[in-house]
């Protein structure tokens, strides 16, 4: 079931990308050949996740008709899932640690987080997190069945705590099957516990006859120490996405505070567009009713205009200026990749080089017209 999103939802982008670019079949880069976009509730509020999916460029190649997904969008949310991993662990949590009842998660999640779910989907992720923790995916013959076409196997483990000072729910992954292995809530997880999860991990790659090329983490400690010990050799990768959001949280407290000082600066938009109206209702009706007859307007309203009454052409774009730095200031788009303070000064800078090549053609114009003169 589709979730409908307010039409003014704020959704913070996140870019992925395919970590291992390598064609799997003929071993060529991989070219990224569409995007895949996708919304979620993350209890740092909504998230729109755009996944770059690679192919194999070449066309003989098996590879090329099937497109590749990125590795860590399913440590964020699995597919289909509307909230990521951080709301279900809390949901989780909420239920079987505080045995909250579902209109009371219902309700703090709405108060707590502007999460607005139905109870159909409380009670779902509810039964999901039960069987999760369960481990009932374990059958070993489907899990055969499901990893048959691959030969190895990208590894994580992330431990996410819902709440400070509460369990915390120890997720193993497969990043290729896109599935979850099994997962464990601990209080406080000594390196030995981790590191059983890590070995747990190991005995059912072995089961299932894979090679695992790679494990990823956000490399606590434990997780760094339990994978070189279990799996010596084996390489261990940072996770980007959580690596990003650490390093992001001051470049967006900067980034949020250099957008207050812009927005201070750039002011009196509506002065600027009150002025080119008065202009207009004051120079008489005769040149509103003109406006644009045939399209034939010369862009700049020079004293050289000297024609049969015409519209404001230079209020025109007076205007259309405002309205672009209007837009420009209330856009409030963008990730840690693309903060929006960054976005802004960007377009801003724009706009005024936009407005410096305005002003030197017409002075390149009245100059011509001297020198005619
Ligand atoms: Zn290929």
């Amino acid at each position: 079931m589709a979730y409908q999103w307010p039409a003014d939802t704020d959704f913070a982008l996140w870019e992925l990308d395919v970590l291992d670019r390598d064609c799997p079949i003929c071993g060529r880069m991989m070219y990224i050949c569409d995007h895949r976009s996708r919304r979620l509730h993350t209890l740092e509020g909504p998230v729109e996740l755009i996944c770059k999916l690679n192919h194999c460029p070449d066309p003989g190649c098996p590879g090329h008709a099937k497109t590749k997904s990125p590795e860590l969008e399913v440590t964020i949310a699995p597919p289909h899932w509307a909230i990521g991993w951080d709301v279900f662990c809390w949901i989780g949590h909420r239920r079987f640690a505080r045995h909250s009842s579902i209109p009371q998660i219902q309700a703090d999640l709405r108060d707590d987080y502007e999460i607005k779910l139905s109870d159909d989907a409380i009670a779902k992720s509810i039964r999901r997190y039960q069987v999760m923790l369960a481990a009932r995916q374990q059958d070993p013959e489907s899990l055969r069945r499901h990893y048959q076409a691959v030969d190895q196997i990208v590894l994580s483990i992330d431990g996410l705590q819902p709440e400070k000072g509460h369990e915390t729910l120890y997720v193993v992954r497969e990043l290729t099957g896109k599935r979850v292995w099994f997962a464990e809530a601990l209080i406080s997880a000594t390196a030995d516990e981790v590191r059983r999860l890590i070995a747990q991990a190991k005995q059912w790659a072995e089961s299932l006859g894979k090679t695992v090329a790679l494990w990823i983490s956000d490399r606590q400690d434990a997780f760094v120490t339990g994978v070189a010990a279990e799996f010596p050799g084996v390489p261990h990768r940072y996770c980007d996405n959580h690596f990003l959001r650490d390093v992001a949280r001051p470049v967006l407290e900067a980034d949020s505070h250099t957008k207050v000082q812009m927005r201070k600066k750039v002011r009196g938009l509506r002065k600027i567009e009150q002025a080119v109206l008065t202009d207009r209702r004051t120079s008489g009706p005769e040149s509103i009713t003109a406006h644009d007859p045939n399209g034939a307007l010369t862009p700049s309203a020079g004293p050289a205009n000297t024609g049969p009454p015409h519209a404001d052409p230079a209020g025109d774009v007076v205007l259309d200026y405002c309205a672009a730095v209007r837009g420009i200031l209330n856009d409030d788009q963008g990730g840690p990749l693309h903060p929006p303070g960054l976005r802004m000064a960007d377009a801003l800078t724009e706009v005024r080089d936009s407005i410096q090549r305005d002003l030197d053609v017409k002075k390149g114009a009245s100059r011509r017209r001297n020198s005619v003169d």
